[in-house]
């Protein structure tokens, strides 16, 4: 194991990715949800919800599915997944979300902290791709309405995804109250793990 990292609560980090990497990200308190995008290093391609639903054929992603880039690669596998509920039909919460959604002036965001942490690893997001939501539990009904739930997971429960290229991630965990079982934000535990 390497050493765990923290994503302080409501707030994001970056980093780099080698090819064959393992990226474990841990919910350390259990009952957190965050958001995970991926650019390759150089920029070129981010991650695609709708290339990832395609080619999984399926919106609900666990162990074996791979998360795709808008050009069509391979940017991520999910190789181990103690959770198996995660979301990738929200986009990252943003200050206009709680402006629309909460009557909230200012509040911390997954939008910013994505942003921030990618630029400080030298992409800059114009348009940020949607997240792959890791433990954000979401219900389909057969109408197609969305209701968000509490996470599955609990304490130490963790997933770990393979970078497939080069790539530079960001993540963020998630101030968003409703998408946390309504408690207050906590922190979210990672690490890399060698090839
Ligand atoms: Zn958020």
């Amino acid at each position: 194991m390497g050493q765990l990292s923290t994503v302080a609560a409501a707030s994001g980090a970056g980093l780099r990715l080698r090819k064959g990497e393992l990226l474990r990200i841990v919910d350390t308190e259990g009952g957190q949800s965050g958001d995970l995008v991926a650019y390759a290093a150089d920029g070129s391609e981010r991650l695609s919800s709708g290339r990832t639903f395609d080619y999984n054929g399926k919106v609900r992603l666990t162990t074996g599915d791979v998360l795709w880039s808008d050009r069509s690669s391979r940017m991520l596998t999910i190789v181990a997944d103690d959770v198996g509920r995660h979301d990738m039909f929200y986009g990252p919460c943003s200050l206009e979300m709680y402006r629309m959604q909460y009557g909230a002036d200012n509040h911390p965001n997954c939008h910013d902290n994505l942003s921030a942490a990618l630029r400080a690893f030298g992409i800059d997001p114009v348009f940020l791709p949607q997240p792959f939501n890791f433990f954000m539990n979401v219900e389909l009904d057969d109408e197609g309405r969305l209701s968000i739930v509490p996470p599955r997971s609990r304490p130490g429960a963790a997933i770990v995804l393979r970078a497939e290229m080069d790539l530079v991630v960001a993540l963020s965990a998630c101030p968003a109250s409703s998408c946390n079982g309504g408690a207050a934000p906590r922190s979210v535990g990672f690490e890399v793990l060698p090839r």
